[in-house]
């Protein structure tokens, strides 16, 4: 009887995506020291509830590992989830409960929206990253939770801001090309949280002063029906205080925290 090409073999599978991956990596982290442990990231965006994309995102990185530990690289291995807690909500999810009471947060960093679900958890974000541990229970992948919030608030990412914010120029040369039209008018790089209504997509950057780590923020713009507050002023971008832009915040994931791999789609890219 002949063999049947499509029967499952034995693994490693060699030729699979993950150990193409996998062997591009290890050729690129071959020099480092050896207690120097190989990085790999995903994220997840605790705006809503986790659904099978979010699985995916964490386990196609974990087939990336295992396929770079199969190989017999020396290094050991850590997965990041970082978890983009300081993002401000765009709308408010139709599967939540108590939504009207989670309206009036719009634009606000999810880690700082109250649990729609009940006082079970410190936020919005919190009880949305349960929800991410049990649901990825069954497939028994290990990774460690970061929090975009956490890292903000503890200063971890002040020396990465500083330089951001003195090369902001060059970044915003670099990535206004890539942005639709309609969106680079007023693109900036970093993103200040409104000091007065707490909102964080309805900040302007009208000036950047590199050498005192500041921004001048103007709080007008309107998204997703939430409107900015009309405060004026200028503030510390250190501490918790902004956060930097989309594709800017792989940079500085990537610079803060040695991250030698993330996957990205082309649907991130546009
Ligand atoms: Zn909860
Ligand atoms: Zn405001």
């Amino acid at each position: 009887m002949p063999a049947i090409s499509s029967a499952p073999q034995a693994h490693p599978r060699p030729d699979l995506w993950p150990y193409e991956e996998a062997r591009k990596l290890t050729e690129r982290v071959h020099n480092y020291e050896p207690q120097r442990p190989v990085i790999f990231q995903s994220g997840f965006g605790p705006s809503g509830l986790p659904h099978l994309g979010t699985m995916g995102e964490i386990l196609r990185p974990s087939y990336v590992r295992h396929a770079f530990e199969v190989l017999g690289d020396i290094h050991s291995t850590r997965l990041i989830v970082f978890i983009d807690d300081m993002d401000g909500l765009r709308k408010v999810p139709e599967n939540i409960p108590n939504r009207e009471a989670t309206a009036p947060y719009l634009g606000q960093p999810v880690s700082r929206i109250p649990d729609p679900f009940g006082p079970c958890h410190d936020s919005f974000a919190s009880h949305m990253v349960s929800l991410l541990g049990t649901f990825l229970e069954p497939v028994e992948v290990e990774y460690e939770l970061l929090r975009s919030s956490e890292m903000y608030a503890s200063g971890r990412f002040d020396q990465g801001l500083r330089l951001i914010i003195a090369k902001h120029r060059e970044i915003t040369a670099i990535i206004a090309p890539t942005l639709r039209e309609e969106n680079r008018v007023g693109w900036s790089p970093i993103m200040p949280l409104c000091p007065q209504c707490g909102q964080i997509n309805s900040t302007l950057v009208t000036a950047y002063h590199p050498e005192r780590a500041t921004v001048e923020l103007s709080c007008q713009r309107n998204f997703g029906g939430a409107n900015g507050c009309g405060f004026i002023g200028e503030q510390s971008i250190l501490g918790g205080q902004a956060k930097v832009q989309w594709k800017v915040d792989w940079a500085l994931r990537w610079y803060v925290l040695n991250v030698d791999y993330e996957l990205y789609g082309k649907d991130l890219i546009d």
